[in-house]
Protein backbone atom coordinates (compact mmCIF):
# COMPACT_ATOMS: atom_id res chain seq x y z
CA UNK A 1 0.00 0.00 0.00
CA UNK A 2 0.93 3.14 -1.00
CA UNK A 3 0.00 6.93 -0.12
CA UNK A 4 -0.07 9.00 -3.07
CA UNK A 5 -1.57 12.21 -1.92
CA UNK A 6 -3.61 13.02 1.15
CA UNK A 7 -6.26 10.38 1.09
CA UNK A 8 -5.78 8.80 -1.98
CA UNK A 9 -3.69 5.41 -2.23
CA UNK A 10 -2.71 3.18 -4.53
CA UNK A 11 -2.85 -0.99 -3.77
CA UNK A 12 -0.69 -3.40 -6.23
CA UNK A 13 -2.76 -6.18 -6.93
CA UNK A 14 -0.67 -9.17 -8.18
CA UNK A 15 -1.94 -11.13 -11.28
CA UNK A 16 0.25 -14.01 -11.36
CA UNK A 17 1.60 -15.43 -14.57
CA UNK A 18 0.29 -12.28 -16.41
CA UNK A 19 2.66 -10.14 -18.74
CA UNK A 20 0.94 -7.34 -16.89
CA UNK A 21 2.38 -8.40 -13.76
CA UNK A 22 0.03 -6.71 -11.27
CA UNK A 23 -3.13 -3.76 -11.27
CA UNK A 24 -3.03 -0.49 -9.61
CA UNK A 25 -6.50 -0.26 -7.21
CA UNK A 26 -6.67 3.50 -6.20
CA UNK A 27 -8.30 4.07 -3.18
CA UNK A 28 -9.82 6.91 -1.81
CA UNK A 29 -10.84 7.82 1.85
CA UNK A 30 -13.82 10.42 1.54
CA UNK A 31 -14.78 10.83 5.04
CA UNK A 32 -18.82 10.04 4.79
CA UNK A 33 -17.79 7.51 1.79
CA UNK A 34 -15.02 6.04 -0.32
CA UNK A 35 -14.32 4.98 -3.22
CA UNK A 36 -12.32 2.44 -4.95
CA UNK A 37 -10.93 2.59 -8.31
CA UNK A 38 -10.34 -0.87 -10.31
CA UNK A 39 -10.38 -4.17 -8.14
CA UNK A 40 -8.17 -7.52 -9.46
CA UNK A 41 -9.35 -10.29 -11.44
CA UNK A 42 -12.02 -13.12 -9.29
CA UNK A 43 -9.16 -15.03 -8.08
CA UNK A 44 -7.75 -15.97 -4.54
CA UNK A 45 -4.53 -13.71 -5.03
CA UNK A 46 -5.82 -10.57 -5.95
CA UNK A 47 -8.85 -10.73 -3.08
CA UNK A 48 -6.17 -11.63 -0.57
CA UNK A 49 -4.14 -8.20 -1.08
CA UNK A 50 -6.88 -6.40 -1.77
CA UNK A 51 -8.57 -7.32 1.47
CA UNK A 52 -5.54 -6.91 3.50
CA UNK A 53 -5.09 -3.55 1.41
CA UNK A 54 -8.59 -2.21 2.71
CA UNK A 55 -8.24 -3.65 6.31
CA UNK A 56 -5.23 -1.15 6.52
CA UNK A 57 -6.95 1.47 5.75
CA UNK A 58 -9.92 0.80 7.36
CA UNK A 59 -12.34 0.97 4.49
CA UNK A 60 -15.87 -0.06 5.29
CA UNK A 61 -16.86 -1.49 2.23
CA UNK A 62 -20.51 -0.51 3.57
CA UNK A 63 -20.17 3.30 2.85
CA UNK A 64 -17.75 2.71 -0.35
CA UNK A 65 -18.56 2.57 -3.80
CA UNK A 66 -16.66 1.53 -6.97
CA UNK A 67 -15.06 2.84 -10.21
CA UNK A 68 -14.59 0.73 -13.03
CA UNK A 69 -12.53 2.71 -15.20
CA UNK A 70 -13.72 -0.88 -18.19
CA UNK A 71 -14.71 -3.73 -18.30
CA UNK A 72 -11.69 -6.24 -18.32
CA UNK A 73 -11.46 -8.79 -15.84
CA UNK A 74 -8.10 -7.13 -14.22
CA UNK A 75 -10.11 -4.22 -13.71
CA UNK A 76 -13.88 -5.20 -12.90
CA UNK A 77 -13.37 -9.04 -11.55
CA UNK A 78 -14.08 -8.37 -8.35
CA UNK A 79 -16.65 -5.80 -8.36
CA UNK A 80 -19.39 -8.75 -6.38
CA UNK A 81 -16.47 -9.19 -4.36
CA UNK A 82 -16.47 -5.67 -3.00
CA UNK A 83 -19.60 -4.03 -3.46
CA UNK A 84 -21.92 -3.68 -1.13
CA UNK A 85 -25.85 -3.04 -1.37
CA UNK A 86 -25.58 0.56 -0.44
CA UNK A 87 -22.37 0.64 -2.89
CA UNK A 88 -22.78 2.85 -6.29
CA UNK A 89 -20.62 0.99 -9.26
CA UNK A 90 -19.65 3.33 -11.51
CA UNK A 91 -19.15 2.06 -15.14
CA UNK A 92 -19.90 4.16 -18.72
CA UNK A 93 -22.79 2.03 -20.28
CA UNK A 94 -20.86 0.27 -23.15
CA UNK A 95 -18.49 -1.56 -20.69
CA UNK A 96 -21.41 -2.38 -17.65
CA UNK A 97 -23.23 -3.92 -21.00
CA UNK A 98 -20.31 -6.13 -21.53
CA UNK A 99 -19.21 -7.09 -17.73
CA UNK A 100 -23.02 -8.05 -17.85
CA UNK A 101 -23.05 -10.13 -20.85
CA UNK A 102 -20.89 -12.62 -21.69
CA UNK A 103 -21.54 -13.33 -24.65
CA UNK A 104 -18.62 -11.92 -25.96
CA UNK A 105 -16.97 -14.74 -25.30
CA UNK A 106 -19.19 -16.82 -28.21
CA UNK A 107 -18.45 -14.14 -30.82
CA UNK A 108 -15.06 -13.52 -30.09
CA UNK A 109 -13.99 -17.02 -31.37
CA UNK A 110 -16.01 -16.85 -34.54
CA UNK A 111 -13.98 -13.74 -35.79
CA UNK A 112 -10.56 -14.97 -35.06
CA UNK A 113 -11.23 -18.30 -36.57
CA UNK A 114 -11.49 -16.21 -39.86
CA UNK A 115 -8.81 -14.04 -39.09
CA UNK A 116 -6.66 -17.14 -39.47
CA UNK A 117 -6.85 -17.99 -35.90
CA UNK A 118 -6.11 -21.71 -35.03
CA UNK A 119 -7.72 -23.35 -31.74
CA UNK A 120 -9.50 -20.24 -30.85
CA UNK A 121 -11.78 -22.09 -28.90
CA UNK A 122 -9.35 -22.85 -26.51
CA UNK A 123 -8.02 -19.68 -26.52
CA UNK A 124 -10.62 -18.16 -25.69
CA UNK A 125 -11.61 -20.80 -22.26
CA UNK A 126 -7.72 -19.78 -21.40
CA UNK A 127 -8.85 -15.84 -21.55
CA UNK A 128 -8.50 -14.09 -18.49
CA UNK A 129 -11.60 -12.52 -18.54
CA UNK A 130 -13.02 -15.77 -19.46
CA UNK A 131 -11.34 -17.47 -16.10
CA UNK A 132 -11.59 -14.92 -14.07
CA UNK A 133 -14.30 -12.13 -14.79
CA UNK A 134 -16.85 -11.07 -12.13
CA UNK A 135 -19.89 -13.64 -12.24
CA UNK A 136 -22.88 -11.98 -10.64
CA UNK A 137 -25.13 -9.52 -12.51
CA UNK A 138 -24.12 -6.16 -11.37
CA UNK A 139 -26.69 -3.09 -11.27
CA UNK A 140 -24.18 -0.21 -12.33
CA UNK A 141 -24.42 3.38 -11.57
CA UNK A 142 -24.07 4.56 -15.62
CA UNK A 143 -20.89 7.17 -15.81
CA UNK A 144 -20.47 9.56 -19.20
CA UNK A 145 -18.19 12.54 -20.88
CA UNK A 146 -18.30 15.48 -18.00
CA UNK A 147 -20.15 13.82 -15.23
CA UNK A 148 -18.61 14.45 -11.67
CA UNK A 149 -17.58 11.90 -9.03
CA UNK A 150 -17.36 13.96 -5.22
CA UNK A 151 -14.85 11.89 -2.68
CA UNK A 152 -13.84 13.74 0.22
CA UNK A 153 -12.20 16.94 -1.14
CA UNK A 154 -11.41 15.07 -4.62
CA UNK A 155 -13.65 16.27 -7.69
CA UNK A 156 -13.38 13.63 -10.33
CA UNK A 157 -14.31 14.44 -13.92
CA UNK A 158 -15.32 11.50 -16.17
CA UNK A 159 -13.57 11.52 -18.98
CA UNK A 160 -14.82 9.09 -22.25
CA UNK A 161 -11.49 7.84 -23.84
CA UNK A 162 -12.40 4.61 -26.18
CA UNK A 163 -10.06 2.79 -27.70
CA UNK A 164 -8.66 0.15 -25.36
CA UNK A 165 -12.51 -0.51 -24.79
CA UNK A 166 -15.37 0.99 -26.14
CA UNK A 167 -16.50 2.13 -22.90
CA UNK A 168 -13.24 3.07 -21.49
CA UNK A 169 -13.59 6.05 -19.04
CA UNK A 170 -10.74 7.86 -17.43
CA UNK A 171 -10.92 10.20 -14.14
CA UNK A 172 -9.18 13.71 -13.77
CA UNK A 173 -9.15 16.07 -10.64
CA UNK A 174 -8.49 19.53 -12.29
CA UNK A 175 -7.24 21.23 -9.28
CA UNK A 176 -4.78 18.64 -8.40
CA UNK A 177 -3.53 18.09 -11.90
CA UNK A 178 -4.26 14.33 -11.54
CA UNK A 179 -5.03 12.14 -14.30
CA UNK A 180 -6.44 8.39 -13.12
CA UNK A 181 -5.53 6.95 -16.59
CA UNK A 182 -6.73 3.16 -16.25
CA UNK A 183 -5.33 1.30 -19.25
CA UNK A 184 -5.66 4.46 -21.92
CA UNK A 185 -2.50 5.86 -20.86
CA UNK A 186 0.69 3.48 -19.10
CA UNK A 187 4.16 4.70 -18.46
CA UNK A 188 6.30 1.31 -19.53
CA UNK A 189 4.03 -0.57 -21.77
CA UNK A 190 1.73 0.48 -24.08
CA UNK A 191 -2.11 -0.22 -23.89
CA UNK A 192 -3.35 -3.39 -25.78
CA UNK A 193 -5.49 -1.82 -28.61
CA UNK A 194 -7.23 -4.90 -30.00
CA UNK A 195 -10.13 -6.05 -32.20
CA UNK A 196 -12.30 -9.41 -32.37
CA UNK A 197 -15.40 -8.05 -34.34
CA UNK A 198 -16.50 -6.83 -37.69
CA UNK A 199 -17.60 -3.73 -36.99
CA UNK A 200 -15.29 -0.48 -35.73
CA UNK A 201 -12.11 1.19 -36.00
CA UNK A 202 -10.62 1.15 -32.08
CA UNK A 203 -7.38 1.86 -32.92
CA UNK A 204 -8.91 5.26 -34.62
CA UNK A 205 -10.83 5.85 -31.48
CA UNK A 206 -7.84 5.70 -29.20
CA UNK A 207 -5.58 7.51 -31.76
CA UNK A 208 -8.59 10.14 -30.59
CA UNK A 209 -8.66 9.67 -27.43
CA UNK A 210 -5.21 10.77 -27.15
CA UNK A 211 -5.73 13.72 -28.90
CA UNK A 212 -9.25 14.65 -26.75
CA UNK A 213 -7.30 14.65 -23.36
CA UNK A 214 -3.63 16.09 -24.57
CA UNK A 215 -4.56 19.83 -23.51
CA UNK A 216 -5.82 18.79 -20.63
CA UNK A 217 -3.54 20.11 -17.21
CA UNK A 218 -1.70 17.08 -16.03
CA UNK A 219 1.13 16.64 -13.63
CA UNK A 220 0.42 12.80 -11.85
CA UNK A 221 -1.08 10.26 -14.19
CA UNK A 222 -2.26 7.17 -12.13
CA UNK A 223 -2.29 4.38 -14.29
CA UNK A 224 -4.08 1.01 -13.87
CA UNK A 225 -0.56 -0.94 -14.73
CA UNK A 226 2.85 -0.29 -13.45
CA UNK A 227 4.48 3.21 -11.94
CA UNK A 228 2.97 6.38 -11.96
CA UNK A 229 4.14 9.10 -14.19
CA UNK A 230 4.56 12.83 -14.73
CA UNK A 231 5.54 13.65 -18.56
CA UNK A 232 1.60 13.44 -19.82
CA UNK A 233 2.05 15.04 -23.31
CA UNK A 234 5.22 12.81 -23.83
CA UNK A 235 3.81 10.07 -23.00
CA UNK A 236 0.92 10.58 -25.73
CA UNK A 237 3.39 11.75 -28.19
CA UNK A 238 4.76 8.30 -27.92
CA UNK A 239 1.93 6.35 -28.42
CA UNK A 240 0.99 7.68 -30.82
CA UNK A 241 4.43 7.46 -32.50
CA UNK A 242 4.57 3.66 -31.47
CA UNK A 243 1.26 2.86 -33.06
CA UNK A 244 2.26 4.66 -36.49
CA UNK A 245 5.81 2.38 -35.54
CA UNK A 246 3.24 -0.25 -35.87
CA UNK A 247 1.53 0.84 -38.34
CA UNK A 248 4.44 0.70 -40.53
CA UNK A 249 5.61 -3.04 -39.55
CA UNK A 250 2.51 -4.13 -40.63
CA UNK A 251 2.92 -2.60 -44.28
CA UNK A 252 5.99 -3.82 -44.68
CA UNK A 253 4.81 -7.51 -43.65
CA UNK A 254 2.04 -6.88 -46.48
CA UNK A 255 4.86 -6.07 -48.91
CA UNK A 256 5.69 -9.65 -49.00
CA UNK A 257 2.33 -10.55 -50.21
CA UNK A 258 -0.95 -11.37 -48.93
CA UNK A 259 -1.65 -12.34 -45.51
CA UNK A 260 -4.08 -13.36 -42.95
CA UNK A 261 -4.18 -11.62 -39.64
CA UNK A 262 -2.56 -14.08 -37.67
CA UNK A 263 0.03 -14.48 -40.09
CA UNK A 264 0.60 -10.79 -40.07
CA UNK A 265 0.68 -11.14 -36.08
CA UNK A 266 3.38 -13.93 -36.06
CA UNK A 267 5.78 -11.47 -38.62
CA UNK A 268 5.77 -8.38 -36.34
CA UNK A 269 8.11 -8.00 -33.27
CA UNK A 270 6.09 -8.48 -29.45
CA UNK A 271 7.96 -7.47 -26.66
CA UNK A 272 7.60 -10.24 -24.99
CA UNK A 273 10.61 -12.69 -23.14
CA UNK A 274 10.17 -15.59 -25.94
CA UNK A 275 12.17 -15.93 -28.90
CA UNK A 276 9.72 -17.03 -31.16
CA UNK A 277 6.12 -16.69 -31.79
CA UNK A 278 5.65 -20.81 -31.47
CA UNK A 279 7.00 -20.38 -27.71
CA UNK A 280 3.83 -17.52 -27.17
CA UNK A 281 1.46 -19.08 -24.87
CA UNK A 282 -1.94 -19.45 -26.54
CA UNK A 283 -3.13 -15.57 -25.02
CA UNK A 284 -0.27 -13.83 -25.38
CA UNK A 285 -0.80 -14.89 -29.42
CA UNK A 286 -4.45 -14.23 -28.37
CA UNK A 287 -3.38 -10.68 -27.49
CA UNK A 288 -0.81 -10.49 -30.39
CA UNK A 289 -3.32 -11.21 -33.18
CA UNK A 290 -6.04 -9.18 -31.72
CA UNK A 291 -3.57 -6.27 -31.52
CA UNK A 292 -2.75 -6.96 -35.41
CA UNK A 293 -6.49 -6.84 -36.24
CA UNK A 294 -7.13 -3.17 -35.02
CA UNK A 295 -4.06 -2.06 -36.79
CA UNK A 296 -5.08 -3.54 -40.17
CA UNK A 297 -8.39 -2.57 -39.20
CA UNK A 298 -7.11 1.62 -39.36
CA UNK A 299 -5.02 0.95 -42.41
CA UNK A 300 -8.08 -0.38 -44.37
CA UNK A 301 -10.06 2.40 -42.93
CA UNK A 302 -7.10 4.76 -44.53
CA UNK A 303 -7.27 3.05 -47.71
CA UNK A 304 -3.73 1.61 -47.65
CA UNK A 305 -4.72 -1.97 -47.18
CA UNK A 306 -7.80 -3.42 -48.41
CA UNK A 307 -9.14 -7.24 -47.14
CA UNK A 308 -10.86 -9.56 -48.96
CA UNK A 309 -13.57 -11.09 -47.23
CA UNK A 310 -14.81 -13.77 -50.26
CA UNK A 311 -13.03 -16.72 -48.83
CA UNK A 312 -13.24 -18.35 -45.59
CA UNK A 313 -10.38 -16.68 -44.26
CA UNK A 314 -10.25 -12.99 -44.85
CA UNK A 315 -6.89 -11.98 -46.65
CA UNK A 316 -4.71 -8.64 -46.16
CA UNK A 317 -2.78 -6.54 -48.76
CA UNK A 318 -1.29 -3.70 -49.59
CA UNK A 319 -4.16 -1.59 -51.14
ZN1 LIG B 1 -7.55 -3.41 -19.90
Amino acid sequence: MQAIQPNLYQLEIPLPGNPLRAVNSYVIKGGERNLIIDTGMNRKECREVIDAGLRELEIDLAVTDLFITHMHADHSGLISHLATSSSRVYCSQVDADLINHTDIFNDMPVYATINGFPGAEKAVQQHPGFKYGNRVPVNFTIVKEGDTINVGDYQFQCVATPGHTGGHLCLYEERRKLFIAGDHLLGKITPNISMWAAEGNPLQDFLDSLDKIYHLDVQLVLPAHRQSFTNYQERIDQLKLHHQRRAQAIMSVLEQGPRNAYEVASQLDWDLSYKHWHEFPLPQKWFANGEALSHLRYLERKGLVKADRSGEIIQYSLA
